[in-house]
This record gives structure tokens, sequence and C-alpha cells, in this order.
């Protein structure tokens, strides 16, 4: 025990003038750090880097006439609306489809209505642009392209004449609804923030017509077509007839092949 004691010692004073070393280090480090505290604000006061994000600034400005380029909540505010924009654009493109796709005349009716709306809502957009003073364009909105897909896919999943199709036509609508309310939603507060009012009620009376269109389709969905698709449960109808089909299409294909062959 004795010898193991002594050994620590011996270690411990043997680590002693390292942490003493450590100490003096640890002593040094902070005066250094003073010095190079007290040197940085000389540096930082420096009238030349306080000077240079001016000059970075006034020659972005003096290089571009157009109004989205005055500050950088105003280019963010514009890339926002190029893209509901072009969402918009690209949804007149898909409502015809899903109109075409819908069972029930009411939801048929619905997106028609809208498909109209969705184009004053092009035009709106346009005004925005104008209020701004540049050119519209149109930006690809990827949520929008995946929105439509998968609105194309409840279409392709699902039964031709069944409620259960439309059930999921409203559901996929909707999604798309509550992207556009919170496109607009964010867009109308950065128009206020950049004290653009027009432009904010502009995009202000649009999110008022996305969200009584998601209301609308809710109504639609509770009304009826959820409490009719519901009485879908049991499949087998429809399945033969799908497999009737299926076996036409087939049968058509092979006895096209066989036609080829010959
Ligand atoms: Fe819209
Ligand atoms: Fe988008
Ligand atoms: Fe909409």
């Amino acid at each position: 025990m004795a010898k193991a004691t002594g050994k620590k010692a011996a270690v411990k004073k043997a680590a002693a003038p390292k942490k003493a070393a450590a100490k003096k280090a640890a002593a040094v480090s902070p005066k250094k750090a003073a010095a190079k505290k007290a040197a940085t604000p000389k540096k930082v006061a420096a009238p030349k880097k306080v000077a240079a994000p001016k000059k970075v600034a006034a020659k972005k400005v003096a290089a571009s006439t157009p109004a989205d380029q005055k500050s950088l909540l105003q280019k963010l505010f514009v890339d926002g609306l190029k893209d509901i924009y072009g969402a918009e654009k690209q949804l007149t493109k898909a409502l015809p489809r899903l109109m075409k796709a819908a069972t029930s005349d009411q939801l048929k009716q619905t997106f028609e209505e809208h498909r109209a709306v969705t184009e004053q809502q092009v035009g709106r957009a346009e005004q925005v642009f104008q209020l701004l003073g540049i050119k519209a364009t149109a930006k690809k909105c990827e949520a929008m392209d995946g929105l439509t897909r998968e609105a194309d896919n409840i279409v392709a999943e699902t039964q031709k004449g069944t409620m259960s199709r439309d059930a999921g036509l409203i559901l996929a609508a909707q999604k798309i609804e509550h992207y556009e309310i919170a496109s607009y939603g964010g867009l109308a507060q950065l128009a206020s923030t950049l004290g653009l009012e027009e432009a904010k009620n502009l995009l202000g009376q649009t999110l008022q017509e996305e969200k009584d269109t998601d209301e609308r389709l809710t109504q639609v969905a509770v009304s009826s077509i959820n409490i009719e698709s519901e009485k879908e449960q049991s499949p087998v109808p429809v399945m033969e007839e799908e497999n009737k089909d299926e076996n036409k299409q087939e049968e058509n294909q092979n006895g096209q092949e066989e036609n080829k062959e010959n």
C-alpha cells in the first residue's frame, strides 16, 4: 500500500508541474485574449470595414432598375410571387383533368368553378408584378408539380364512376388549396412588411378565395361524397367490372400482337 501510495505521490508530483504549466499557460491566455479583445474593437471600428457593405449595396441598386433588387426581403417576395404564379398556371392545366375524372356533378362543378377562379388569380398575380414594375415571370413550382401528380395518381388508383374517387380527389385538391393558402398568407405578410399595401390587398383577395375553396371542398365531401363513398366498401361488383375491362384490354393487346406476328 505504502509503495502504491508512493507511486501515486510520485505520479501526483510528476503531474503537478504539468498542472502548474497548464495554469501558467492559462494565466497567459487571458492576457493574450485580453490583448486580442482590446485589439479587436479597434480593427472593427476601422471605418473601411463599415463602409464596404454600403458601397456594395449602392452598386447593386445602381446596376439594376427593377424594384425586385431593392432589398433581400423584396427579392424573397418576388421569388415567392414567381413561384405561386407558376403554381397557378400549372393548376389551370391540371384542373380540367381532375374535373373530367370526377364522378359527381357537384365535384365536377366545384373544379370547373375553381378553374375559372384560378385563371382570375393568374391575372391578379400579374397585377402584383405590374405594381412592382417587373415583368411577370412564372417559375416552376415543384410543390404544385408534386401535388398535381398526387391528384393524377388518385385518379389512376381509384375506380372510375365511384364516390371513393371523388373523396380521393377532394383530399388531393385540399392539399393543393392548403399549399396556396400557406403561400398567399406568407406573401401577403411580406407585402405588408415591405409597405406594399396594394399588393398585400390583391394577395389577400386570392388568399380568401383559396380559403373559400377549401371550405367548399369540405362541404362537398361531408354533404354526400364521403357518405356515399363509405357504401362502396364492398368492391366485388366494381372489381368484376374492372377485371372485365382489364381482360378486354389484354385480349385486345394479345390480338394486336397476334396480328403483328401474322
Ligand atoms: Fe389559386
Ligand atoms: Fe412552390
Ligand atoms: Fe386554389
